[in-house]
């Protein structure tokens, strides 16, 4: 089972049920997440982290004061790690678990894909990606193709809700892209009931993130209208991010 927990103005702090443990992924605040297992009288096992910022990893400390239990996570920014994880296979919390590394928003940066629920924190979002803060448009762009080459069923567990704005950009990336309308649709209806628009699947993104389509000839001629030098892949994607970065 799967839980978001809403966590300052649009974060979400994912609880994952597993066989025998309970997973908290990315917890940037520790006092939802203790008030919400209090509620239910639950005890979590481990703690995952995607990478650095502090808006993922602001509660560990305190959540592993209370719980003590082990924290994973990618080299040593992140607080309290007892296991450095990288890309390939791990055991975590005895459970088999693939480590991406997916470096470009922070150069830390890591997915976990545990059955069909990718953990990607802020590199790919519903219908975006995340900003580029220590790595290059290069090294973003095959961070985010490692992500689509998973398989169209995986749920997509992104960290923010930014969905609706990353969905006008993609409006405005490509208007004639019926999957948009839909999506728009779609998650203006689960917002309008409070609902997160996360999880998404691989698939719906392919469908409908710009980012994930910088080969579609349309996509194309709108990043060249936007600076994209080039029409190689890397060249759309850094002229839709920067793009992006100024759009509102
Ligand atoms: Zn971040």
């Amino acid at each position: 089972m799967l839980t978001l927990i809403p966590a300052f103005q649009d974060n979400y702090i994912y609880l994952s049920q597993t066989a025998h443990g309970l997973w908290i992924v990315d917890p940037g605040d520790a006092q939802p997440v203790l008030q919400y297992l209090e509620q239910l009288q639950r005890r979590p096992t481990a703690i995952l982290c995607t990478h650095h910022h502090a808006d993922h990893v602001g509660g560990v400390e305190q959540l592993v004061e209370h719980y003590r239990i082990p924290v994973y996570g990618h080299g040593a920014q992140i607080p309290r790690l007892t296991q450095s994880v990288n890309e390939g296979s791990w055991e975590i919390d005895g459970e088999s678990v693939e480590v991406l590394e997916i470096p470009g928003h922070t150069l830390d940066h890591i997915a976990y894909l545990w059955q069909d629920l990718l953990f990607c924190g802020d590199t790919l979002f519903a219908a975006g990606c995340g900003r580029i803060f220590e790595g290059n448009p290069a090294m973003m762009y095959n961070s985010l193709q490692k992500l689509a080459a998973l398989p169209d069923n995986t749920q997509v567990c992104c960290a923010h809700e930014y969905t609706q704005s990353n969905l006008r950009f993609a409006m405005a990336v490509e208007p004639e892209n019926p999957a948009i309308t839909e999506r728009t649709e779609q998650v203006a209806r689960l917002r309008r009931q409070g609902r997160p628009s996360l999880p998404s699947t691989l698939q719906e993104e392919k469908r409908s993130n710009p980012f994930l389509r910088c080969g579609e000839d349309r996509v194309i001629s709108a990043a060249r209208a936007h600076g994209a030098s080039a029409d190689s892949p890397v060249s759309v994607f850094a002229a839709l991010r920067q793009w992006k970065n100024e759009f509102r």
